[in-house]
């Protein structure tokens, strides 16, 4: 007896998750077909009786299929929810604003398990190849309405991003919250020490909670004379960490938290912490030209992220911003950032937004407004900062397919003038 046999699925949206979906539903006894939108408009399900709708976390709430998924009565669902179905594993579930990916993969080496999910690997393909231990890295579109049941969870942090697709900060919570909605108690929730309370009212879990602090001692994982340690236990020194930045500190210790409670051998929290590397346009030293060291964090789409990114820089600062704004009020960013940010350049689509935003925070820098990156890589090479970080605490599509390339662009850039010099 197969979890999907007699079952019958229409997917939508024909990106690799969906893709994986239609394979895991065919491979479990189930029947399933994708349909996507033509030229911007929904195309209907062939007509029959459907058990479910796996609809792609990228498509919003008011598109025409979820109307179609209700008028229909038919129950709708995601690949998430699928993966964790079919999977003959325990799964860990990590989700937060800033950190998932960096987390997902420590923990992932720590307990010699598979990273998935958002990080680009689907669940449900990696569900049928892993035995061990998945590692799920979740989005707030998958947590939406996902029913889920990790065995240990994990929220990095919270802070606004993605209001544009969620109406509100509070919608946002409620959906990353929602991964411990399922949870029983003989689960984990690790909470990050950045989740401030306001950011929790929704959360429902039956879930044991583990709290973390990189400042000294609490009831649960931290940092202490230099140790990470969990309940009072000495895990490892914290100079085994090879990432750099407080914020990757804090990653590593909500890291330390889900490993430890699984049982992880300290031996092998200490081989994933001296062997981490970020990846690609993530606080990533590009080198330095026009007597500059330029930095690509093309990855930081929030200001919360970008801030991180400030935080480990030590001299003056030429931060670059901008491109399509995710809905989010950028004038916090300029009450927080340091002084040693002497200039800011605005580029994309919302310079004009970032640029209002600095005057009404009365920024002490200076704000260049430049259309294109090509244009605010120019306009950086003028600034008297030492370091130039681009951070831009926005999405990239106003110009590019993606944050990564964006980054791309970014360092050929910088590498165009390093061969100038
Ligand atoms: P995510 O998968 O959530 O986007 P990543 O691990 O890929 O997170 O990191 C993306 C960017 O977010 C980094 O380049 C850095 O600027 C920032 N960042 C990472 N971890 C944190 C954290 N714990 N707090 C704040 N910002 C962070």
């Amino acid at each position: 007896m197969k979890i999907y046999d007699g079952k019958n699925f229409f997917i939508y949206g024909d990106g690799t998750s969906g893709r994986a979906a239609l394979r895991a539903i065919k491979k479990h006894g189930g029947k399933a077909k994708i349909y996507s939108d033509k030229n911007g408009v929904f195309v209907k399900p062939k007509d029959g009786v459907y058990d479910g709708a796996v609809i792609s976390p990228g498509i919003r709430r008011d598109h025409a299929v979820y109307d179609y998924a209700l008028a229909n009565k038919i129950p709708t669902t995601g690949e998430v929810e699928i993966g964790f179905a079919i999977a003959d594993c325990p799964v860990i579930g990590v989700t937060g604003t800033n950190g998932k990916t960096t987390v997902t993969s420590l923990i992932a080496a720590m307990l010699g398990g598979t990273a998935c999910g958002n990080i680009g690997y689907p669940i449900t393909t990696a569900a049928e190849r892993e035995k061990k231990v998945l590692v799920c890295e979740l989005s707030s579109f998958q947590l939406y309405d996902a029913v889920i049941y990790p065995k240990a969870a994990v929220i990095t942090n919270i802070e606004a991003d993605h209001i544009d697709w969620h109406g509100s900060f509070e919608e946002y919570c409620r959906c990353k919250c929602n991964i411990a909605s399922n949870m029983d108690g003989d689960g984990v929730l690790v909470l990050g020490e950045d989740v401030k309370v306001g950011a929790l009212k929704t959360l429902k879990t039956e879930a044991r909670i583990i709290r973390c602090s990189s400042v000294g001692a609490v009831d649960g994982a931290y940092i202490e004379d230099g140790f990470f340690k969990f309940f009072g236990e000495r895990v490892c020194s914290t100079d085994y960490l090879r990432l750099g930045g407080a914020h990757n500190l804090k990653n590593a210790l909500t890291a330390v938290a889900v490993a430890k409670s699984m049982g992880a051998d300290n031996r092998d929290i200490i081989k994933a912490l001296s062997t981490a590397k970020l990846d690609a346009h993530r606080v990533e030293y590009v080198g330095t030209a026009c007597g500059k060291k330029w930095i690509d964090d093309s990855k930081a789409t929030n200001i919360a992220a970008c801030l991180a990114a400030v935080e480990t820089t030590h001299d003056s600062v030429c931060l670059i911003v901008g491109g399509r704004n995710k809905g989010l009020d950028f004038e916090p960013l300029f009450r927080e950032l340091p002084e040693r940010v002497i200039d800011v350049i605005a580029m994309g689509e919302c310079g004009e937004d970032v640029s209002e935003a600095a005057e009404r925070a009365k920024f002490s820098g200076s704000v260049i407004i430049a259309d294109r990156l090509s244009a605010a890589v120019s306009a950086a090479t003028k600034s008297a900062a030492q370091t130039v970080l681009l951070s831009p605490c926005c999405a990239s599509f106003d110009e590019f397919g993606n944050y990564a390339e964006r980054g791309d662009s970014f360092k050929a850039e910088v590498n165009a003038l390093r061969g100038r010099k």
